[in-house]
């Protein structure tokens, strides 16, 4: 059974790539970055819906220390983007080499990004960035478009049955602002 690292964004966004990666045979090693998640009391929200999501898969889930000031320091000079501009790209990017770094550490063989079940998120761009990220670490980028075959859709459904929170907004500070 391969190992694989599959970096989780958010609970809801997991729960139907966490089930569809053990149904393929993989062993599913989650990773929750989180330090681009503002205020706290948020961050802790979605911190209790993704242990939710591993208990339910009985997957072991990486959980690093919240560092906001990490994560603000590494979009410096990005405040102003619109959401989908270059902050995004710089906190995916920031996101997925924490997970590459984790999935070394542990091991993995491969990493993959729950990112791209979401209709409002760049899937190429997001890919792109993870290829270029585990060629680095030696791992291999297992590129997944989880939106397609109504995954998206899949996904509302399930957290809904599941009773996971669901935010209403990306998460960072910037994308509070009624015009990110
Ligand atoms: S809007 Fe979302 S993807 Fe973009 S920088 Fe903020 S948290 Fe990251």
């Amino acid at each position: 059974m391969k190992n694989i690292l599959l970096h989780i964004c958010c609970a809801p966004d997991a729960c139907i790539p966490v089930p569809d990666l053990i149904a393929e045979g993989w062993n599913v090693y989650g990773f929750f970055y989180g330090s681009n998640i503002h205020p706290h009391d948020e961050y802790i929200r979605r911190l209790e819906a993704v242990k939710v999501v591993a208990e339910h898969n009985a997957i072991t889930c990486e959980l690093p220390d919240y560092r906001p000031g990490e994560w603000l320091e590494g979009v410096k000079g990005l405040e102003s983007e619109p959401e989908g501009g270059l902050r995004c790209a710089e906190c995916f990017r920031i996101q997925l080499e924490a997970a590459a770094c984790e999935a070394v550490r542990l091991g993995c063989e491969y990493a993959c990004t729950t990112l791209t079940i979401s209709p409002h998120k760049n899937v190429s761009l997001i890919n792109a960035i993870g290829e270029e990220i585990c060629a680095r670490h030696g791992l291999k980028w297992l590129a997944r478009v989880w939106r397609k075959n109504n995954g998206f859709l899949r996904s509302v459904r399930m957290s809904k049955e599941m009773g996971l929170y669901r935010q209403n907004y990306c998460g960072c500070v910037f994308s509070l602002r009624k015009d990110a």
